[in-house]
């Protein structure tokens, strides 16, 4: 079985001591992972380790510690790093062009996506609430200046299958905030990496989420997703591409389907029923997996400990559940939905 985590993050911090490593093991389960850049370190980082495991089985990963040399076999599935007992059992518009066909033979491998977060737009800070609000942690913001001739060069690598993240996020606003000033400032910037989308001709990976409410994540925020809609509608993205972490209802869904977009899931489906009907009503071809990893760990795993790209299996078991269909079918379907929208 291979599966196709679209959105991770092990070019963050999270994972600066053992990155390659859980890299190396997704390639070794048949796992396939695009690293997504957050701002431009993180989206050059992403990029760098897309390189070091091109070659895989045969290249030889620089760092001390890995389970295997250049000329040998791959070796078996190395354990987990011990998270906790339970993971360690784990193991309408105008027509566009058609997206490229499905290539069967594409190989399982390392690749990149680069952009600006829109909470990265603002200097400071904004407290991160996971969805239960069992956690919360103070995340520094850089501020970035999008630079388009920096993010050019990386876009046109060909390890680069998508040009994000990049988006709309009125959740992170805090109160000092000038919020119709970020407002404006998220969309011009999701406009500019509209253009380099079209310029290289690669998808766009989106990142849309709405006001905070004073409860977990809930369906009625569409705002966010309101604007994200016209905006794609008035500046198509050629390639299309995946609406990542997608909290929306059941028709906000369908429209961006019938844009031609891909619907990102992870974690935050597991936690809970509130996205059974969603998940039911969708059809499988229009769903790619996605971790968002070191966040939003799936059930049954811990809730706040790190998440990483293999984990990604519990996402595909609860489509699968309700579903009423096997994992093998989830993975398959999803694994071909990533590699026609990421032009594999
Ligand atoms: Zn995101
Ligand atoms: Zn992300």
């Amino acid at each position: 079985m291979k599966f196709f985590d679209t959105h991770a993050h092990v070019n963050f911090n999270a994972f600066k001591d053992d990155g390659e490593a859980v890299l190396l093991r997704c390639l070794q389960a048949g796992l396939s992972v695009v690293n997504v850049g957050s701002q431009y370190s993180t989206s050059k980082r992403a990029v760098d380790y897309a390189h070091k495991f091109e070659n895989f089985p045969k290249a030889k990963p620089s760092e001390e510690g890995l389970a295997f040399g250049g000329d040998n076999p791959i070796s078996p599935i190395s354990p987990l790093n011990p998270l906790d007992s339970k993971s360690l059992n784990l193991l309408n518009q105008k027509p566009l062009e058609p997206l490229s066909p499905f290539n069967p033979l594409n190989p399982i491998g390392i690749y990149a996506a680069v952009g600006i977060h829109p909470v990265h737009l603002k200097k400071g800070s904004f407290t991160h609430v996971d969805p239960e609000e069992l956690t919360e942690e103070e995340i520094p913001t850089t501020g970035e200046i999008f630079d388009y001739g920096k993010y050019l060069e990386l876009a046109r690598d060909e390890k680069v299958v998508a040009i994000g993240e990049v988006g709309l996020d009125y959740h992170h606003f805090e109160p000092i905030d000038d919020i119709e000033f970020l407002k404006n400032l998220q969309k011009e910037t999701l406009l500019k990496f509209i253009d380099l989308a079209n310029e290289v001709q690669k998808p766009i990976m989106i990142h849309c989420w709405g006001v905070k409410s004073s409860k977990e994540l809930d369906h009625t925020r569409t705002d966010a997703y309101d604007d994200l809609l016209e905006i794609l509608e008035k500046h198509p993205v050629a390639k299309r591409g995946i609406i990542h972490s997608f909290i929306g209802s059941y028709k906000t869904a369908n429209s961006f389907i019938a844009l031609g977009y891909k619907l990102g899931l992870n974690g935050i489906i597991t936690y809970g029923n509130g996205y059974d009907r969603l998940i039911r009503e969708i059809d499988l071809k229009n769903i790619v997996l996605e971790t968002d990893c070191p966040y939003l760990t799936p059930r049954p795993l811990e809730r706040g400990s790190r998440n990483e790209p293999l984990f990604v299996e519990q996402v595909a078991q609860k489509i699968a559940d309700v579903k009423n269909i096997s994992l093998e079918q989830v993975a398959n379907q999803t694994w071909k939905n990533a590699c026609e929208i990421l032009g594999l």
